[in-house]
């Protein structure tokens, strides 16, 4: 499989890259490091394919985000106080104020509104901007060590600037709520997100029952899962909703939100992926760009929380299967060596992969897969009636 037309770029800043939101925040920039480094050191990434975001105007986050909630982040960027900063969701343990933000925070959603630009453009085949995928923020409110929501940005960017229809894919453990209700009412944004229920895990939301709402009804797809879901029932879930969803919203590119969180070691959330099973969900939507989009992917991180053992593995899995090339057999020892000698507490790893044979099947496996089985079956079920019924497709399809 490989990539016709311009290629796949690589959406890089190093001031993202280094960014730390407090020093025992779980947000570790380092992945991002730690991935280039693997991808440049498995031969899979050359310099060329690296770009800079482009100039951007702060005026465009104004597409998604209140001007007085803006204008807070600013002044707490530049160290004034805010009285009502934490009714706005920041000065907290999951949101710390620190100097700068503003700018670092618009810099990532510049990120990925070049990403969307350069695709969207025709400038590159797929654009990654492993920065990106603060899916979290709200219109006025940070949440869940999002800020500025870089992915509506650059939705907002695909619709109004070039007329396109987004099918946004978000695989993070967590719900993609930031997103969703950003566009909840949006008719050219099909949503999506598989994630831990939120009856367990932060958000919260995320239930099959928030399809949307006036012209984006039927328009926002949920399927929540069960804390312990591993690989064969995640992708079974994931086989019977996104791809009739797609195939019946017929998106003009996919904006993937490939957060690497629900791995078996994340310590934020209680998914049970391994990383062939993350690997098959990330070729499946390469697979459905391929058929619907001509290939048009814009891919984005998100959360990941594992930062020296999963993160890197898993993104260097999406950079391959949006390349269309083959990792090296061997998990390259230069990489190895000097992230051990510079972090030589993190446990670096050594092979590219895990599989479902690395770890004991859950206890709870087979009743964990059918509830999941009944939740994605009942979610697709409910989606067709309403498509039906707004006429976004004409007759059952099925995948
Ligand atoms: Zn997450």
């Amino acid at each position: 499989m490989s990539s016709p037309g311009p290629g796949v770029l690589l959406v890089h800043d190093q001031r993202t890259a280094r960014f730390e939101l407090a020093p025992d925040h779980p947000f570790k920039p380092v992945r991002m490091e730690l991935t280039r480094s693997l991808l440049e050191h498995a031969g899979v990434l050359a310099p060329s394919e690296v770009v800079p975001p482009a100039d951007f105007e702060e005026a465009e986050l104004l597409t998604v985000h209140d001007p007085e909630y803006m204008a807070d982040v600013a002044a707490l960027s530049r160290g004034e106080t805010v009285a009502r900063a934490r009714q706005r969701g920041l000065g907290t343990a999951d949101n710390p104020v620190f100097r700068g933000m503003h700018e670092l925070v618009s810099l990532v959603c510049a990120g990925t509104a070049t990403a969307m630009e350069l695709v969207a453009t025709g400038k590159a085949h797929r654009a990654v901007n492993l920065g990106g995928g603060l899916h979290h923020a709200l219109r006025d409110r940070a949440s869940g060590f999002c800020i500025y929501n870089d992915l509506a940005v650059a939705i907002r960017r695909a619709v109004d600037r070039h007329g396109l229809r987004v099918a946004y894919v978000d695989l993070d453990a967590h719900h993609g709520d930031g997103v969703q209700w950003l566009l909840y009412e949006d008719p050219n944004v099909l949503k999506v997100s598989l994630h831990e229920s939120g009856h367990y895990l932060f958000p919260g939301t995320g239930h099959p029952y928030e399809t949307g709402k006036g012209a984006g009804r039927g328009l926002s797809v949920n399927v929540p899962l069960e804390p312990f879901t591993e690989d064969a029932s995640y992708l079974e879930a994931f086989d019977v909703v996104v791809p009739t969803a797609l195939r019946a919203f017929k998106p003009d590119v996919i904006l993937l939100q490939a957060g690497a969180d629900p791995h078996r070691y994340d310590p934020l959330a209680d998914l049970s992926l391994t990383l062939t099973g993350m690997r098959a969900a990330y070729d499946r939507v390469v697979a459905l760009s391929d058929e619907l989009t001509g290939g048009r992917i814009v891919a984005t991180g998100g959360g990941g929380y594992d930062p020296y053992r999963t993160v890197p593995r898993a993104w260097a899995q999406l950079w391959s299967a949006l390349t269309g090339r083959e990792l090296p057999a061997e998990l390259p020892g230069a990489w190895q060596a000097q992230w051990r000698s510079r972090l030589p507490e993190a446990p670096i790893p050594d092979r590219w992969t895990d599989g479902p044979s690395d770890f004991k099947p859950h206890p709870k496996r087979e009743q964990v897969a059918r509830r999941n089985r009944v939740v994605a079956g009942r979610t697709a079920e409910a989606l067709q009636a309403i498509w039906r019924d707004t006429g976004l497709v004409s007759e059952v399809t099925s995948s």
